[in-house]
């Protein structure tokens, strides 16, 4: 059910959920609240259930819950309520329910911590593990990780405050629903395995700002979490559970603890002497006020898990993509063609890879350095040799259950096709060549969120973060729906951002997860717009397959051109669709476009284009008829585009900035950025003409040879390659006549 109203005034430390209608009073005895019971992610007697796939996952975060601590202290404000609001946003921003910050009661502190056994495991069997990644700084990461799979316990002995994220649950999978064969009981490592995530990386980021801070998990932890969940103010005790007012006791918490000074929530009041009707009176049942209320707090209330939280069924199936494919003719390129590889090998000179070296692009802005050592982590986890499972071969059955499982862990949508021999690169990172062993292609996309979206110009200091977190939200449950897979006996890889064999935009075309746009190698899809990241999992489990899907977005793109009147490298055409390496696209500059991202001073990275569309929607009902009117009318696209711009959509809600802009400095601090930040209105004025535009492309014959080495780029080259594309009708004449 989309949302009745906005929360564009809403700042995103308050959360989804109105926590401020909730009465508060003194800190309640703590020694009456019951004991938290750790979690065991071993199922030997239920060999398919998820939980088994989870495990690893969750034993590589509780080893890195802590690290080095920055010995460079970061430039942010003092103010310990500035502080809370900004790391409770953080933590909404990574999709936590809600964030209650309190102090550390002693009684909160465990005389004997627990730790997840399955990390000496993991450490065990990591020896044996290799990664053929291009990406740069990863042998930073790797060997950090190596040290913090050894490092003993450290002491939080000093830390005076505790950070609760607390993840609700949706409904519970039904037994004989179709495609929760490996999801019962799952619902407690589910709720811990999220919340895990965003603890491990904002107690990173309180680090890299140069505080103590350490996770805490209901697997490895040195404080009771239902102790400090009371204290934070997001639970209160009932009987023998916690209770939350909104969520009751369907709800799993991590936790970090820290000596960054924060200022407190007020512990809850008992049940009793909440106001139920301020709680869940009118204004909860129609969401005035919140993002989350009655009407939309489990999509999954009245939807089958297999289905997913939007109406996909809704979309008009087709038999191809609604883009030209001449399949037999695509172009194979090795990865080392990746623009962030050539920019890293000296491809694009030396500016460019100074700004590339190390991966300094993200590790100048601390949320996406704190992001990048977990992902680093899950490269060594995303392959691997499979069980002697049980091998299910009901191809239907399959699909069913993979789509559901990744809906319940919290993939925005899953589509499923084959996974073609030319979606694959010709050679890895090593330069050897690639023999494609899986057929079948799990798609899935990670929603970047709204309203962080709202509050960027899409080029500032939260755009490399917001990235990240999508990258990493897929390494992590694309990550496990490959291990799942491994552990019924086929073979399955998550193709992560870090490391991946296949090229992911022609695999969401045919899975029916979107549309090729004006963006160029942006997949549109018709619910989060481009206002996403893509993830893939091949495998040779038999699976049953989606369909392309048509929601006439050839037609909007051909008459709106706002994403290249807005790109600040000028790197999206304004001209038309036109054949590259066998595809017909709106091809942009993917030079101009790299160049920007790792060298803007303003900013790290850019994301412009997604922010500024159209399709880059709140989720409100009043949005429906647009939609509705898009899909169906396509004459009234150019319409539809103007009014866009003419309500304002695409410009910065300062509502919703709640980042600091921090830049890495040469004494490896995060300090107020001495220079000036991307901070942008939309250009209405401005016309942007294709004939004025000089682009470049490098298709096949202008590709780098696939070894880790330099391979200068001719970028007049690259023009003329751009000025010879033709299109579609005009290749496949060509092709008739035998002329290409
Ligand atoms: Fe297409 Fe307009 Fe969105 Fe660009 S801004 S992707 S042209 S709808």
């Amino acid at each position: 059910m989309p949302q009745l109203f906005s929360t564009r005034n809403r700042p995103l430390h308050m959360g989804p959920f109105p926590l401020e209608r909730l009465m508060r009073g003194p800190v309640p005895d703590l020694d009456a609240v019951p004991p938290f019971h750790p979690l065991n992610f071993r199922r030997p007697d239920m060999p398919t259930s998820i939980v088994n796939a989870m495990g690893e996952y969750q034993a590589m975060m509780d080893a890195i819950r802590h690290g080095q601590v920055n010995p460079a202290r970061a430039g942010c404000p003092e103010s310990p309520l500035a502080r809370a609001n900004h790391i409770k946003a953080f933590g909404y921003f990574s999709d936590a329910s809600m964030v209650g910050i309190g102090p550390l009661p002693n009684a909160a502190r465990l005389e004997q911590p627990y730790r997840n056994p399955d990390i000496d495991r993991l450490s065990h069997d990591l020896k044996t593990r290799q990664t053929k990644t291009l990406a740069s700084g990863i042998d930073m990461i790797m060997a950090d990780l190596k040290d913090a799979m050894n490092a003993p316990s450290t002491t939080i002995d000093a830390h005076t405050h505790a950070i609760v994220f607390l993840y609700d649950m949706p409904r519970d999978p039904g037994v004989d629903e179709i495609g929760c064969d490996w999801l019962q009981d799952a619902q407690h490592h589910r709720a811990c395995l999220r919340a895990t995530e965003t603890a491990v990386v904002i107690a990173n980021y309180i680090r890299l700002l140069g505080w103590d801070a350490k996770a805490h998990t209901a697997t490895t932890s040195d404080v009771d979490l239902n102790k400090v969940t009371v204290a934070a103010g997001l639970a209160s005790v009932r009987g023998s559970e916690l209770t939350n007012p909104y969520v009751g006791a369907r709800f799993g918490v991590a936790v970090v603890t820290t000596d960054f000074d924060l200022a407190h929530d007020r512990p809850l009041l008992p049940p009793d002497q909440q106001p139920i009707l301020q709680i869940k009176g009118p204004r909860w049942w129609v969401g005035a006020g919140s993002r989350r209320s009655a009407l939309n707090r489990d999509p999954y209330e009245k939807r089958a898990f297999r289905d997913g939280p939007h109406p996909f069924e809704t979309l008009s199936r087709v038999d191809t993509p609604t883009t030209y494919i001449d399949e037999p003719n695509v172009a194979r390129v090795p990865k080392r063609a990746d623009m962030f590889a050539r920019a890293q090998f000296g491809d694009m000179g030396k500016a460019n890879q100074e700004a590339a070296k190390g991966g300094h692009y993200a590790r100048k802005a601390a949320p996406s350095m704190a992001q990048r050592r977990m992902l680093g982590a899950f490269v060594l986890l995303q392959d691997g040799a499979s069980d002697a499972g049980p091998r299910p071969t009901d191809a239907v059955r399959n699909a069913a259950n993979i789509k559901a499982a990744s809906y319940f862990l919290g993939v925005d949508a899953v589509g499923i096709s084959r996974c073609p021999d030319w979606t694959w690169y010709s050679h890895d990172a090593t330069g050897t060549p690639i023999e494609p062993d899986h057929d079948q292609a799990i798609s899935m996309i990670i929603d970047q969120g709204f309203e962080t979206t709202d509050g960027t110009s899409g080029d500032d200091w939260i755009a490399v973060a917001q990235s990240m977190r999508a990258y990493l939200r897929f390494s992590l449950l694309g990550g496990v729906i490959a291990r799942q897979i491994r552990n019924l006996g086929y073979k399955a890889k998550a193709h992560t951002v870090l490391d991946g064999e296949v090229l992911q935009p022609p695999l969401l075309l045919l899975s029916g997860l979107g549309e090729v746009s004006r963006i160029g190698e942006v997949i549109l899809n018709p619910f989060l717009g481009p206002r996403l990241k893509s993830g893939v999992v091949t495998t040779d489990m038999p699976l049953t397959h989606d369909k392309p899907i048509d929601f006439g977005l050839q037609n909007f793109c051909s008459s709106c051109n706002k994403c290249a009147r807005e790109c600040p490298s000028g790197a999206i055409t304004a001209g038309p669709k036109l054949m590259f390496n066998g595809y017909e696209i709106w091809k942009s500059d993917s030079q101009k476009c790299t160049t920007y991202r790792i060298g803007t001073p303003g900013g790290a990275m850019c994301g412009r284009c997604m922010k500024t569309c159209p399709w880059n929607l709140e989720g409100l009902f009043a949005e429906v008829p647009f939609r509705w009117a898009a899909m169906n009318f396509p004459k009234t696209a150019p319409a539809l585009a103007k009014l866009d711009d003419l309500v304002g959509n695409g410009e910065v809600n300062p509502v919703k900035k709640w980042w600091w802009d921090l830049e890495l400095d040469t004494a490896g601090a995060y300090q107020p950025t001495p220079n000036p930040v991307n901070t942008r209105a939309l250009q209405k004025d401005l016309t942007l003409n294709f004939a004025d535009q000089t682009l470049a492309v490098y298709p096949a014959p202008l590709a780098p040879h696939p070894w880790p080495y330099p391979f200068p780029m001719d970028r007049e080259a690259g023009i003329e390659a751009y000025q010879a594309m033709i299109t579609a009708e005009e290749y496949q004449s060509r092709r008739a006549r035998g002329e290409t």
